[in-house]
């Protein structure tokens, strides 16, 4: 039996490159690639040949591609999966053939490396002991602030991906949800040469994309509420004291 091997690629920084992605990069039998040809452009700037064969596996085709890759695992290959950035099944395709593989008993592992959620969160100042990833926020104005009311008693560190067309409303939406004085952070264009980051309340960081709008791919870090925010927040909450008297 061969492995999946679920691969991260840089984010930016084509230095970010481990020399096992290298190595697995030149050996895998197949490469599942959510693009192919970024795949072969990191290759090129990695001066790696891809000796195996290298096909397409997205969003849109991951459910189907998935066994067919399996029955080649099955008979000794080593499926390589790699994203576009980053680690693979953080917004990214990969999730199908991990649980596929698992279903069907067969190896699967990771060589880790670059990912935003992490390189943000570190980078933000803010606590690390305690997170929560939330993905991209709903591209509805509706569904945003509801998903957005429903995280306001959340204590943990929460992560978000946003894009630049979206991040002035969302700024607004965040302002509405969590009010002025939350810390945060932006992180923008990681590992990149314009890397930067805005830290402030989120009625600083608001005022910042207002005047000097973010480019780039970015990272919304939020600080957590605090247990008077948290308490106000879910006032329905059983205490302690209602405990008891049940
Ligand atoms: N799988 C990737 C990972 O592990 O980070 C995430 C893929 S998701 C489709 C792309 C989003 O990740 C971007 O819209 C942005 O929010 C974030 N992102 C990726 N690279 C980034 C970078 N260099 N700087 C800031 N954010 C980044």
């Amino acid at each position: 039996r061969g492995t999946v091997v679920l691969a991260a690629t840089p984010i930016g920084n084509v230095g970010d490159a481990s020399d096992r992605l290298k190595a697995l990069l030149a050996d895998a039998d197949i490469v599942a690639a959510e693009d192919t040809r970024r795949l072969y452009d990191l290759a090129n700037r990695l001066g790696v040949h891809v000796n195996g064969s290298v096909v397409a596996y997205h969003d849109h085709n991951e459910r189907a591609k998935a066994d067919g890759l399996l029955d080649r695992v099955e008979t000794g290959a080593t499926v390589l999966v790699v994203s576009d950035a980053g680690m693979p099944t953080i917004n990214d395709p990969g999730m199908a053939i991990v649980r596929r593989a698992i279903e069907r008993g067969l190896p699967v592992t990771c060589a880790p490396g670059p990912s935003a959620v992490l390189d943000a969160l570190a980078l933000s100042g803010l606590p690390t002991d305690r997170f929560c990833y939330e993905g991209f926020l709903p591209r509805k104005h509706a569904e945003r602030v509801q998903h957005l009311r429903m995280l306001l008693p959340e204590r943990r560190t929460i992560v978000f991906y946003e894009t630049p067309h979206r991040i002035a409303d969302s700024m607004d939406d965040l302002l509405d949800a969590f009010g002025p004085t939350r810390p945060m952070a932006l992180c923008r264009e990681l590992t990149k040469d314009y890397e930067e980051i805005r830290r402030g309340t989120i009625s600083d960081i608001r005022q910042g994309v207002i005047d000097d709008p973010p480019r780039g791919e970015m990272v919304l870090v939020i600080g957590g509420a605090s247990d008077e925010e948290a308490q106000a927040a879910a006032p329905s909450t059983l205490s302690i004291d209602d405990l008891a008297v049940l």
